[in-house]
C-alpha cells in the first residue's frame, strides 16, 4: 500500500536548504565500451583476488572490525612513507570529504570551489548546510593564484577545495599554486583539501606538502589505479591533529572488514598497478594525439586517465551517436562553463581504438 502523506499530519519535509538539491545523476548504462566514469578498465590482478577472498574467509565476521583500521593505515604510511596517525580511511573518498564538510564545514561556514570541478563537492557542501563560493577558473580551466588570494581574503572561507588533476577538466595545478592558496587559507584559519583521485596519473602529488605545520589535507581513491571502484574505500593524508577531529566524527566501525583487508592486500601488488598507470599514460597521449588531430574537435592537456574535449556542433547529439555505436563518455555539454564538452575515460587499447572508431563514424553519419 502506498500513502500520500502519514494519516492525519503532514509528509515530512527536507530541510529547506535541501529542496534545489538535485542529487548525483550520471546515466548507467549497459553497453560495451564503458568509458563515462574514471574507473580502471583493468579488474584486479587474480592472485589478488585469491589473497583477498582466502582473507575474508578466514576472519569471524560476526565481529565488528578494528575501528581505527589499524593495519590498513600501516600498510598505507609504509606505502606513503608516512606515519599511521595521518591517514583516516573511509568508505570511496567521497566519505572522507563528507567527514571533512561535517567537521570543518557546516551552518554559518562556506567552502570555495573552482568550478568547472568535481560535482560532489559542491553536492556535499549541500548535504552538510556548508555554503558554497565559487571561484572562476581561466580560459585554460587553470586557477590564478591572486586571484584566488583575493577570493579567500574576501569572502573567508572555512575550506578550500582544489581538485588536481581536477575533474572534468583534467589540469594539474602547479605546486607554486597550491602552496599559495595554502598560505592564504592559513592566514584566514581555512584548510586546504586536495583531491587527488587521480593523484597516480600526474606528474607531482600534494601529499609532500603534508606536515603538521600546515592545514592541508590530500585525498586520494582505490577506485581507479587499484581497480576497485566496487570495493568503495579511499583515505585522507593530513596532519595528525586535523586526523584526530575527524575521527571524532567518522562512524565508528565505518570500514567494513573485506573492505580493510583489500585495501591492505592491494598495496602488495604495487609494481603491477605502476606499469598499469604508466600504460594508460601511454594511452592518454595517444587518445589525445588523435582528438588533437580531429577537424571540429578541442582537446585539454590532462593529467588525469580522461580527457575533456568541445566539439564543434551539438555535443549532446554526438553522445548519443557515440552510444548508438556502443560507446558510453560522459556528457558535460549542458554545464555550466564545459558547454559543448564530452569526457573520455582512458581505457584498454581495443576501447579507446573503439571509441575513436565510433567518434569518426559518429562525426560522419
Ligand atoms: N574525487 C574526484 C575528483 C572524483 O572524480 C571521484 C570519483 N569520480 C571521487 C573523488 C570519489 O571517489 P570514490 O570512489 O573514492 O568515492
Amino acid at each position: 500500500m502506498t500513502r500520500d502523506a502519514p494519516p492525519g499530519g503532514p509528509r515530512p519535509m527536507p530541510r529547506d536548504d535541501l529542496r534545489e538539491l538535485a542529487g548525483y545523476h550520471s546515466p548507467q548504462v549497459d553497453v560495451d565500451v564503458r568509458l563515462n566514469t574514471n574507473e580502471s578498465p583493468y579488474p584486479p590482478p587474480p592472485a589478488f583476488v585469491e589473497r583477498w577472498l582466502d582473507a575474508v574467509r578466514q576472519v569471524g565476521l560476526h565481529r565488528y572490525p578494528d575501528r581505527s583500521a589499524k593495519e590498513l593505515r600501516a600498510a598505507l604510511g609504509r606505502f606513503l612513507d608516512q606515519p599511521p596517525a595521518r591517514l583516516l580511511c573511509g568508505n570511496g573518498s567521497n566519505e572522507i570529504l563528507q567527514t571533512l564538510l561535517l567537521t570543518y564545514g557546516g551552518p554559518g561556514r562556506r567552502a570555495l570551489i573552482f568550478e568547472p570541478t568535481y560535482a560532489l563537492h559542491a553536492q556535499i557542501a549541500r548535504g552538510t548546510g556548508t555554503a558554497i563560493v565559487v571561484g572562476e577558473r581561466g580560459s585554460e580551466y587553470e586557477i590564478d593564484p591572486g586571484d584566488a588570494e583575493a577570493l579567500i581574503a574576501e569572502t573567508g572561507p572555512s575550506v578550500v577545495f582544489l581538485c588536481s588533476p581536477n575533474n572534468p577538466t583534467g589540469t594539474v595545478e602547479a605546486r607554486e599554486t597550491i602552496e599559495r592558496l595554502d598560505a592564504a587559507a592559513a592566514q584566514h584559519g581555512a584548510l586546504l583539501v586536495v583531491d587527488e583521485a587521480y593523484g597516480e596519473f600526474a606528474p607531482w602529488s600534494a601529499i609532500e606538502l603534508v606536515d603538521e605545520s600546515r592545514a592541508v589535507m590530500v585525498v586520494r581513491t582505490y577506485s581507479k589505479v587499484w581497480s576497485m571502484a566496487a570495493v568503495r574505500l579511499g583515505f585522507a593524508v593530513a596532519p595528525t591533529w586535523m586526523v584526530a577531529e575527524l575521527e571524532k566524527v567518522l562512524l565508528p566501525y565505518n570500514l567494513s572488514v573485506p573492505t580493510q583487508l583489500a585495501g591492505t592486500i592491494a598495496l602488495d601488488f604495487r609494481e603491477e598497478m605502476e606499469k598499469r598507470v604508466a600504460s594508460l599514460v601511454e594511452e592518454r597521449g595517444r587518445v589525445y594525439a588523435a582528438l588533437a588531430a580531429t577537424d571540429g574537435i578541442h582537446v585539454w592537456p590532462s593529467g588525469a586517465n580522461f580527457l575533456l574535449f568541445r566539439v564543434d556542433g551539438d555535443a549532446h547529439d554526438l553522445w548519443k551517436r557515440l552510444l548508438a555505436h556502443d560507446v558510453l563518455v560522459r556528457d558535460f555539454s549542458s554545464w555550466p562553463r564545459v558547454e559543448g564538452c564530452l569526457r573520455v575515460t582512458i581505457g584498454t587499447p581495443a576501447e579507446n581504438d573503439a571509441f575513436l572508431a565510433a567518434l569518426q563514424e559518429a562525426q560522419l553519419a
